[in-house]
């Protein structure tokens, strides 16, 4: 099957590329819906919004009836830029990280935001500026999983995460801050599969029995993966939620009290529902390798050079594309950087991908990026950031314009002789 996609959410490519430009990242409000809806069984869902913070999708996954993650003060000023409000039961917003700096303890002090303690010393210091809270930690299980070395966020290798083995500890350090523990979180890595997510249950099973009976809720966390190669398999959510739900069951037996089940996607509630439009900008021969090489980069897309990870690919051909042949391709884009290739695989290996013969000023669209896409981005090269566009009930909207070159020396100066 040649890869040809001509439309996103019912809108057609070209005409996307045509009135936004190129590149341009595109998210179909109704996928990330239906992930939403996919694990209503859970009863809070917690948009890890570093997966994709566009105001425009937080707005989205808001009225969708999730609450929402943040893990820095700008995160948090986007919940509340988006509608969340700062304080609610269950908290709206939770702050979760290893450290405060200086501008997130304030916020969390201010704004009353519930904290997610990843560190001994982030109880010490809100404790130290409001005592009487409730806080949530978040436990390193010891062991970890993710889809790359570098998204493992448990085991003696993570920073995440306060030791399963210093849970006593914190016990008594948030005690004589009077800070009450009202939840536990695990969260140990993308791409978990059943046999390892029964190994973190298990986990926050014994982490639940020490911390005690003021838990009113324990958090899964994230880590559920998306379908990014054909050979992929869905998660099952029914599954997932399944496991989590007997051992919250076991937790409430002991504790006599019942106890919220609460879920941390990122990857995937946005991941699907995102595309990355470029344009072909020269169809390259070098050697025996063919290059299409686009005006979007890993400053755009940064997932590939980062961690070798695969995004399904395809044209949108400018007339029907009969009768066009496939040929193997190497994909790449403008950066000054020879990593600057979408086809490689962890370790930098570049690799090749089957796709429909394509001429310079078609486009080609790189799929699954709705998750660690557009927000690890950058300005490297002095590229612009991308325009962001959300397609809901077939309407297109622009939801972030494309920087101008004006935006990227904002704040720059020379020193006046
Ligand atoms: C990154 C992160 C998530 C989301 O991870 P996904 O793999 O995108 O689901 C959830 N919780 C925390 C604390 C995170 O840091």
């Amino acid at each position: 099957m040649p890869s040809f996609r001509s439309e996103i959410a019912g809108v057609s490519v070209v005409e996307l590329a045509r009135r936004f430009g190129t590149p341009t990242f595109v998210y179909d409000a109704a996928a990330v819906r239906r992930r939403i809806a996919d694990l209503a069984a859970f009863d809070t869902v917690r948009y890890a919004q570093k997966a994709c913070s566009n105001l425009a999708v937080l707005d989205l996954v808001r009225r969708g009836g999730a609450l929402v993650d943040a893990v820095s003060a700008g995160e948090i000023r986007r919940a509340l830029a988006a509608g969340f409000p700062p304080v609610g039961d269950p908290p709206p917003i939770v702050y979760t990280a290893d450290v405060f700096d200086a501008e997130s303890l304030e916020l969390c002090v201010d704004r009353e935001i519930h904290v997610n303690c990843g560190s001994p010393e982030m109880i010490d210091q809100l404790g130290a500026r409001a005592p009487g809270r409730g806080i949530t930690l978040r436990i390193n299980p010891g062991f970890g999983h993710g889809e790359s070395r570098k998204t493992n966020t448990g085991g003696e290798q993570s920073k995440h995460g306060i030791w399963h083995g210093q849970i006593d500890e914190c016990l008594d350090r948030a005690e004589r801050l009077r800070l009450s523990i009202d939840g536990l979180h695990i969260h140990v890595g993308s791409g978990v599969d059943m046999e390892h997510l029964s190994r973190v249950c298990g986990a926050m099973e014994r982490a639940a029995a020490e911390a005690g009976p003021t838990l009113r809720y324990i958090s899964a966390g994230g880590g559920l993966p998306a379908v990014y190669r054909p050979t992929d398999s869905p998660v099952d959510p029914a599954a997932y939620f399944t496991l989590w739900d007997a051992a919250r069951k076991r937790l409430e037996q002991r504790f006599g009290h019942p106890l919220r089940l609460e879920i941390e996607p990122g990857r995937y509630l946005t991941a699907e529902s995102g595309y990355l439009i470029a344009e072909i900008r020269a169809v390259k021969r070098q050697g025996q390798n063919t290059f299409y090489l686009l005006d979007a980069g890993f400053n755009n897309l940064a997932r590939p050079i980062l961690y070798g990870s695969y995004h399904p690919m395809s044209i949108a051909p400018a007339d029907d594309g009969a009768g066009r042949g496939e040929q193997e391709v190497i994909v790449g884009g403008p950066l000054c950087e020879s990593g600057d290739i979408f086809t490689q695989e962890e370790g930098g290996f570049v690799s090749t991908r089957r796709l429909p013969e394509a001429k310079v000023g078609e486009y080609l669209v790189i799929e699954c990026v709705g998750a660690y896409g557009f927000v690890m981005g950058s300005n490297y090269n002095s590229k612009p950031l991308a325009a962001e566009v959300l397609i809901d009930a077939g309407r297109p909207h622009l939801v972030r314009r494309r920087q101008t070159f004006e935006d990227l020396i904002r704040g720059e100066e020379i020193p006046k002789p």
